[in-house]
């Protein structure tokens, strides 16, 4: 049976770029195509290095005081609504379904699929979402009051993005580690602005060429496209960016510190010792994206790459 490849059905000079990216990744056995665009099993060196990459920047928030939390990728509907991100990314959001019906049910859906037809419209909304960011379930368990210099949390987990592609820099399904950080107006920012210096050094440590720049989220819509204005003007969150396709395309934002304001504080009612609706942030890498731009910068042999790139990640 021939398979054609998607990824060489391109045009501009990214699509060839992200297209022979991929291709590497496949043939030197570091991901393997589960047949959904963003869908990826990883192999061995992968996780060697996507684990030493992790380890090397759980270490570079040592000095914070942090409660470990880890939750499961999908999270409860009630959770989801009040973050509202339904609001700003519905195209990104999915939803977990059940089969709840009966015998009589369950035969239409075996007939429906005996005529090769689609059969999952007879499953119902199971009131729960797969989790798009991993800090989500968090501020539900923060309503009420925490102290007033503030909390912080250490979150690795898995996240779901609906956002299908060949680009292997955007999957649907990875990991992310975020340090969270809920307090006062100052205390958030100070955790936001106060970490950037070392996620940059810790990126840089590992060969990669860092920009920190205003991120501009994919906020749907019109009313998006206000969201995202306000983002960058009030100069709320920061990207960590990489050129992973070179002059091809804009460069990847493989980290992220973002602030939240009061947003999860007034969502689920979290204040300060005083009074005061609780401000969070978060700073952020997704272990994906950090790995993939390794090894589309050293190649797909951590053996072969620069010694002082792995001391770094103690390769
Ligand atoms: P917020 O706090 O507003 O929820 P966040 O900091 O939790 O945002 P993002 O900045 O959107 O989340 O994502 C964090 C990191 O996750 C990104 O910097 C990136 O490394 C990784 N990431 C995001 N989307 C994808 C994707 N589609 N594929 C792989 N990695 C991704
Ligand atoms: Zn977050």
């Amino acid at each position: 049976m021939t398979i054609t490849d998607p990824t060489t059905a391109t045009d501009t000079p990214l699509d060839r770029a992200r297209a022979a990216l991929r291709r590497d990744l496949l043939a030197d056995g570091v991901l393997i195509d589960l047949g959904s665009p963003g869908l990826y099993g990883r192999t061995g060196v992968f996780e060697r290095v996507s684990s030493a990459v992790d380890t090397a920047g759980v270490r570079s928030m040592a000095d914070l005081d942090t409660a470990v939390v880890r939750f499961p990728p999908v999270e409860p509907l009630a959770a989801f609504e009040r973050t509202d991100y339904i609001a700003s990314f519905p195209d990104l959001a999915a939803s977990i379904s059940g089969f709840t019906g009966d015998d009589r049910k369950h035969r239409e859906l075996l007939a429906a699929r005996e005529r090769g037809e689609r059969w999952e419209d007879f499953l119902d909304p199971a009131d729960l979402m797969l989790t798009p960011a991993v800090c989500h379930p968090l501020y539900g368990l923060l309503t009420g009051t925490v102290p007033q210099q503030g909390r912080t949390f250490d979150i690795f987990g898995d996240s779901f993005r609906r956002e299908p592609s060949l680009d292997p820099m955007r999957l649907q399904a990875f990991h992310m580690h975020e340090f969270v950080h809920v307090g006062t107006p100052a205390s958030a920012q100070a955790h936001r602005d106060g970490r950037v210096p070392a996620i940059r050094d810790l990126l840089t440590s590992f060969g990669l060429e860092i920009d920190v720049v205003p991120a501009n989220d994919p906020f749907f819509g019109r009313v998006g496209r206000m969201l995202a204005r306000n983002q960058v003007e009030q100069a709320l969150k920061f990207e960590f960016v990489t050129p992973v396709y070179g002059d091809a395309g804009d460069p990847t934002a493989i980290g992220s510190a973002n602030l939240h304001e009061d947003h999860f504080g007034t969502s689920f009612d979290i204040r300060t010792e005083d009074g005061e609706v609780a401000h969070s942030a978060c700073v952020a890498w997704g272990l994906e994206r950090v790995t993939i731009a390794l090894f589309a910068a050293h190649g797909t042999d951590p053996a072969s790459w620069p010694a002082d790139v792995r001391r770094a990640l103690d390769l």
